[in-house]
């Protein structure tokens, strides 16, 4: 078994400059399919456990899950908790083992935000797992959250620095452009604010509404500081468009096991290809 906790992986790709995927999975076949890939890539990983699908099979349930597919694994691994607003479910999922949590506070006031986040990061610093907040307003939409464009905002760099000062997250989440879900148009990353941040706050950032951002920018932002990419639209994508291709030439195929497993064939490539752009290929021999 390879957990590691969520600091000290992250903490390593920024020091390395690369990124670490968190990868979000929904059912068992993705648990599965992110986890075969990072071990072809040799690279530590980040499976996100997201709101979505703990209403449908419950943050145990999907736990349990991927403790089963990881059994023998030879990368890291570190289970994430994603966009958890609740702080209870942020206390559960730390009492179940998660070896990272988010609590996103973006929609409450500033002072609500640092002051249940600052709860957090102290439970999560004593029992040793890594605590992710969210500062400014990620537009798009995420499971139930929907943040119209003009209530997205980007993160100043005065923010960042007194939430990151006053909660002692260890990875911050921040708004440079991206939103989640599927563009629209082209995203256009803030890199100047970027570093600014970086230089100020000197922990690694998180970039939510991965998919989709063109390869040179993330490679731009992981040059600048972003050490954990999430990555959850384009994998949801690939299972469903190979499913539905699959569908299109059997419609009568019943075997759900045989197009799920081509779902997760085009999903694998998606995530290794991730991997790759984001340096932590052949990685994880040296963080073990
Ligand atoms: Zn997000």
């Amino acid at each position: 078994m390879a957990w590691m906790d969520g600091k000290s992986m992250l903490l390593h790709a920024y020091k390395h400059r690369y990124g670490v995927g968190a990868f979000s999975a929904q059912n068992a076949e993705m648990v599965k399919g992110i986890i075969e890939a990072a071990e072809e890539e040799q690279a530590p990983v980040m499976i996100q456990i997201g709101q979505k699908a703990i209403t449908h099979l419950g943050l145990e349930p999907l736990k349990e899950m991927v403790v089963q597919y990881a059994q023998g694994a030879t990368v890291p691994i570190a289970i994430h908790l994603d966009h958890s607003r609740s702080y209870t479910q942020t206390m559960r999922a730390i009492q179940l083992g998660f070896q990272s949590v988010m609590f996103d506070g973006s929609s409450r006031s500033f002072e609500e935000n640092v002051r249940i986040t600052r709860l957090v990061a102290e439970a999560g610093h004593a029992l040793g797992i890594g605590v992710e907040g969210e500062i400014g307003k990620i537009g798009g939409v995420e499971d139930d959250i929907d943040v119209s464009e003009s209530e997205a905002t980007i993160t100043t760099t005065e923010e960042a620095l007194a939430f990151s000062e006053q909660t002692g997250i260890d990875y911050i989440a921040v708004s440079i452009g991206t939103a989640h879900g599927l563009y629209t148009k082209e995203p256009n990353l803030r890199i100047a604010r970027l570093k600014e941040i970086v230089a100020s706050i000197d922990k690694p950032v998180v970039l939510h509404g991965g998919s989709g951002v063109p390869d040179a920018q993330v490679k731009e932002a992981i040059a600048s500081g972003v050490a954990k990419i999430n990555v959850d639209t384009e994998l949801r994508q690939a299972v469903s468009q190979a499913m539905q291709a699959r569908w299109t030439k059997e419609p009568n195929n019943l075997v759900l096991a045989d197009v799920l497993q081509d779902g997760i064939e085009a999903m694998k490539h998606v995530v290794k290809h991730k991997i790759r752009t984001f340096g932590s290929d052949r990685k994880s021999s040296f963080m073990l």
